[in-house]
């Protein structure tokens, strides 16, 4: 491997476009990737205008001390002979000049990172020869004053809109309006002013000696890799700084000679649908950077086929070639210089989601890849996007504010503020967007009735992200520029109002509120999706189970793929509309038996809820978490109680009612903690109520029990929240396995059942070989982990975390992407301890990050046995953990 500093065997410059062509495709380390697809391609022998490339290490030298190695310098200029020799042109020649571009080339393509310098080679002598060898003066002009601009911009670093308006100018006194109504001698002149915007800007004039020229480039990009831009680059992409990049050196070759000239780019296969069709555009008479530039509208790729047959044919060839050779779909530029055909570039295409899809499937059925090399063509998160609707990439639009991309998808409806108004109107087929400061348990209808939810406050792990998230809806979570008042049914962001009623439009994916209906695309799940899968579940090692607390849960993660239910989360069965009355009589209730008289009335819907997964789940494993959230999150809010206090105050109501009213305000307020998350919750409700424990254990054994006298086989796991000390799990477990035995003796049903716990508090993963001595499973419950652990508050971190993300503080939001370094280390410790006392314990994860692509793979290297995620995101785990096999078997 080349990297670092070390000097493999002191060749710095390979060369390519010949049979003596240096480099291949697996060089890309050292030659960048520009470079290595260029020598495989010659070494293909397909044509490309023949150069060389300056390694990556010679930038890294280079960048360390200052000044090249001296074998770099005679390197180079043997090369530029050699270059010489092979094109028959010579450099600085006032006949037949030699004229080279340099362009930089990391592993990685880094668009934007460093721009080309095209032309480099001319001066005031060498644009005579080239006029004169061309016969074309104006031809000549025109590239020097390309050159000029260009050596100025990217080498001397003078603004580019210097020798723009110059242009304009000129355009201006000459009365034309596009450069190429610009003739010879108006370019001529523009030339000597560019010099003369050189000499100004820097003090010395422009370097006429091509050698001087080509040094001064080289430089320039090798100090590139550090620009600003560069290194935001590499910061958002995760690119190491110390790959540095390679310099392409090649000799020239003109698109614009005339009507048997021309250039364009082309996909191999169509890049937005994976059809297996030939797919760019060109434009005859032009050099590259028109048709990027968007000047003339470039023509479609098949009128090629009539303009330049013979040329047309070579191309096809070649890109049957380069796909049949990289095995993959390409991305290719061309030039054609008097009928003759060059390729400039060949790199593996970007694609849609859709795209990238189809190729990989096709190509396995092609016999181009296998079934393996398939799973990782497609990345998770464009699994992610598959499965939900997006806004149209036509589109125009303006983005109002941005939070949080707490649930992915884009979604349009009309503004309401209440989840009841949400659900009315729902009910008149209208689509809504419910916008609530943060979502409560008791907004679910309205969260299940809108298109998509947008919230001012909480993160990632918020109730809005976490119920978005399971109900597959897209929401915009911690949206702190909205301003909502409730009084005017309204909210604003900055001086823009927008009403109840007014439709708005949010993007999940990227956090994105927009003002107004952009149209969507509702992407189609095909059968490739299910076939892509089918391959990552032959080689992944690690369970995918859902996170699902309905039947109808439960059935989408079963049609994603789930392996069974790794969390339940039993208080989301509290807020039923039918159970709200018998909860909050349960939580008022001054004694035990009349809270025991409550939770007698929850007992059978508890029961019907259970049956119900196990039904979905037909045997898999169902692991089922007893109550966790504090109570007062059931009762209604003061405010509420208080506003119908004042009023049956100023109705008379009666002293009863009012009594009673006032009875559960006092309870609310002695209910209300200062910090709930590390409140009185998880098992400490269990331990102080265990009544309400005993009433979920008897359920769900109730349950099981009828469902195994119909012939189903079920193993309920129960898992126990937000243990610390094994104490606690140790007091819990005995009552619940006393009130599960007398069921059993009950009911005469006899089966296995597992009592486990969640291990989401530090103290629980630190002494995890003790908490194991009663735990049968453990369930990483990662996002109070990462609560704890950074001591961030789920609910709100929101007001700060996007700014620690902006100034690179955390390189991500913890609580979408597991922060492998610290809550990892705990996790991992949590295992390693768990397997000391009790080496077959069954250890999933269960937190929000069981869905997220590289917290999949970590857990997987960690040595879970599963990971446990919302609905929507099963198919992006399989996946994940499919890739996480693969590229350990790589490393
Ligand atoms: C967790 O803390 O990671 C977890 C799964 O539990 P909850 O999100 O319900 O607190
Ligand atoms: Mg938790």
């Amino acid at each position: 491997m080349h990297g670092g500093n070390s000097v493999a065997d002191n060749k710095f410059v390979y060369f390519f476009g010949n049979e003596e062509t240096e480099g291949k495709n697996s060089m890309k380390d050292l030659l960048g990737g520009k470079g290595a697809n260029l020598a495989e391609m010659a070494n293909l022998g397909i044509p490309v205008p023949p150069g060389f490339t300056i390694t990556t290490e010679v930038c890294l030298l280079y960048l360390e001390k200052g000044v090249y190695p001296e074998e770099v310098i005679d390197q180079i200029n043997n090369a530029v002979i050699k270059l010489e020799k092979v094109t028959g042109k010579k450099f600085g020649d006032t006949e037949n000049p030699l004229l080279i571009s340099v362009r930089s080339g990391a592993r990685v393509s880094m668009p934007g990172m460093m721009d080309t310098v095209l032309n480099l080679g001319l001066n005031d002598d060498t644009v005579i020869g080239l006029s004169k060898k061309t016969g074309n003066d104006r031809f000549a002009y025109d590239s020097y004053r390309r050159f000029l601009t260009m050596f100025g911009d990217v080498v001397l670093d003078i603004e580019h809109e210097k020798f723009e308006s110059a242009l304009s100018a000129k355009k201006k006194t000459l009365g034309v309006i596009q450069d190429t109504e610009l003739d010879a001698s108006a370019l001529k002149e523009l030339a000597e002013q560019f010099k003369e915007i050189i000499r100004k800007e820097t003090g010395t004039d422009f370097p006429q000696e091509p050698r001087k020229q080509l040094q001064m480039a080289i430089d320039a990009v090798f100090n590139s890799w550090n620009n600003q831009r560069a290194i935001t680059y590499r910061r958002l992409n995760n690119i190491p700084g110390k790959w540095g990049t390679a310099v392409n050196v090649q000799s020239m070759v003109y698109g614009n000679m005339g009507e048997t000239s021309g250039t364009g780019v082309a996909f191999t296969r169509d890049p937005a649908t994976g059809d297996k069709r030939f797919f760019g555009e060109y434009l005859m008479n032009a050099q590259g950077e028109d048709v990027v530039a968007g000047i003339r509208t470039p023509e479609p790729i098949s009128t090629l086929k009539d303009n330049l047959p013979e040329a047309y044919a070579r191309l096809e060839a070649i890109y049957h070639k380069l796909e049949d050779h990289f095995r993959d779909m390409q991305d290719i530029e061309f030039t054609i210089e008097e009928g003759k055909l060059f390729m400039l570039q060949t790199r593996t295409g970007k694609r849609t989601a859709a795209a990238a899809l189809k190729i990989a499937v096709d190509m396995v059925n092609e016999g181009l890849i296998d079934k393996r090399t398939a799973v990782t063509r497609v990345s998770p998160e464009q699994i992610d996007r598959l499965l939900h609707p997006t806004l149209d990439s036509q589109a125009e639009f303006e983005v109002l504010a941005t939070g949080l991309p707490a649930s992915p998808g884009a979604a349009v409806g009309k503004v309401v503020f209440t989840a009841e108004h949400a659900e009315e109107m729902a009910k008149a087929n209208e689509k809504v967007i419910l916008v609530r400061t943060e979502t409560s348990p008791e907004d679910i209808g309205g969260m299940d009735a809108a298109q998509g939810i947008l919230t001012v406050r909480g993160g990632m792990t918020s109730h809005a992200a976490v119920v978005a998230r399971g109900m597959g809806k897209p929401c915009v979570a911690g949206c702190g520029s909205v301003t909502i008042d409730m009084a005017s049914c309204a909210f604003s962001v900055s001086d823009v109002t927008i009403n109840e009623g007014d439709y708005v439009t949010i993007d999940g994916s990227t956090g994105s509120l927009i003002l107004g209906e952009v149209e969507l695309v509702t992407p189609g799940v095909s059968g490739e999706l299910d076939t892509l899968l089918s391959w990552a579940d032959e080689i992944r090692e690690m369970g995918v189970r859902t996170n699902a607390d309905t039947p109808h849960d439960a059935q989408v993660a079963r049609d994603f793929g789930a392996e069974g239910i790794g969390l339940c989360r039993t208080e989301h069965m509290f807020f039923g509309e039918d159970r709200i009355p018998a909860v909050r009589e349960m939580i008022l209730a001054e004694d035990t038996e009349v809270r025991k008289a409550a939770l007698d009335k929850l007992l059978p819907m508890q029961k019907e809820d259970f049956i119900g997964l196990f039904k979905v789940m037909d045997g898999l494993p169902v692991t089922i978490r007893l109550l966790d959230p504090p109570l007062h999150e059931f009762l209604p809010k003061h405010e509420e109680l208080a506003d119908k206090l004042r009023s049956l105050e100023a109705e008379k109501g009666s002293d009863s009612e009012i009594e009673r009213i006032k009875k559960i305000m006092e309870r609310v307020d002695s209910m209300v903690e200062v910090n709930p998350m590390l409140g009185h919750r998880g098992c400490r409700l269990g331990i102080t109520y265990p009544e309400i424990y005993e009433m979920q254990v008897r359920a769900i054994i109730e349950a099981a029990c009828e469902l195994k006298a119909g012939g189903m086989d079920i193993v309920p796991e129960i898992m126990i929240p937000l243990v610390s000390h094994v104490n606690e799990l140790r007091s819990t477990k005995e009552d619940l396995v006393e009130v599960a035995e007398s069921v059993m003796a009950e009911k005469n049903c006899k089966f296995d059942y597992l009592v486990g716990t969640m291990i989401e508090l530090p103290r629980a993963a630190l002494t995890a070989d003790k908490i194991a001595e009663e735990a049968e499973f453990f369930s990483f419950g990662t996002n109070d982990l990462t609560q704890t652990t950074f001591g961030f508050s789920r609910d709100d971190a929101g007001k700060f975390l996007p700014v620690y993300i902006e100034n690179s503080i955390l390189p991500s939001d913890p609580f979408a992407v597991l922060d492998q370094e610290g809550v990892g280390e705990l996790v991992k410790i949590g295992i390693e301890k768990g397997r000391s006392t009790r080496p077959d314990i069954k250890i999933g994860i269960c937190g929000e990050h069981g869905g997220e692509p590289s917290s999949v793979k970590f857990g997987y290297n960690i040595g879970l046995n599963y990971v446990s995620c919302s609905p929507f995101r099963v198919p992006i785990a399989r996946l994940a953990a499919a890739q996480a096999v693969i590229e350990k078997q790589d490393n």
